[in-house]
């Protein structure tokens, strides 16, 4: 059984999704440089500042399918460091039981524990 996160952990997670969001974001502004130097440079410096949220409707805006996967990787972000604040990291959004650490660390915006995603993959492929 594996154990409920504790405040030294979970402050970890928090710098971990932290740095994850400083990579994605310059990895879109990056990419949307190199899309149009025009239309690039537009957005290119709100993209730089933006934080999180804002980022994400940002990207919702321009409706870019090439764009999604940072769109989706952001909104995983966003949700979890929303359940960091509310005391909701770490554990399985349909078993509720705790997520094994390991598998946070390799995938901290992770929402279900590994058994569940299984269930959850297999369902969705159907
Ligand atoms: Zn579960």
């Amino acid at each position: 059984m594996s154990e409920k996160l504790t405040g030294f952990q979970l402050e970890q997670f928090k710098n971990l999704l932290h740095d994850r969001f400083y990579m994605v974001r310059s990895d879109l502004y990056k990419e949307i440089l190199s899309i149009d130097k025009e239309y690039g440079s537009k957005i290119a410096e709100t993209v730089y500042q933006a934080a999180t949220a804002a980022l994400a409707h940002l990207l919702a805006g321009l409706k870019r399918i090439d764009l999604n996967h940072y769109l989706n990787e952001i909104k995983d972000i966003e949700a979890a460091q929303t359940r960091i604040t509310e005391n909701q990291y770490g554990i399985c959004q349909d078993c509720g039981y705790p997520i094994y650490f390991k598998r946070l660390l390799a995938f901290p915006t992770a929402k279900r524990c590994v058994a569940c995603q299984r269930l959850y993959e297999k369902a969705k492929n159907e």
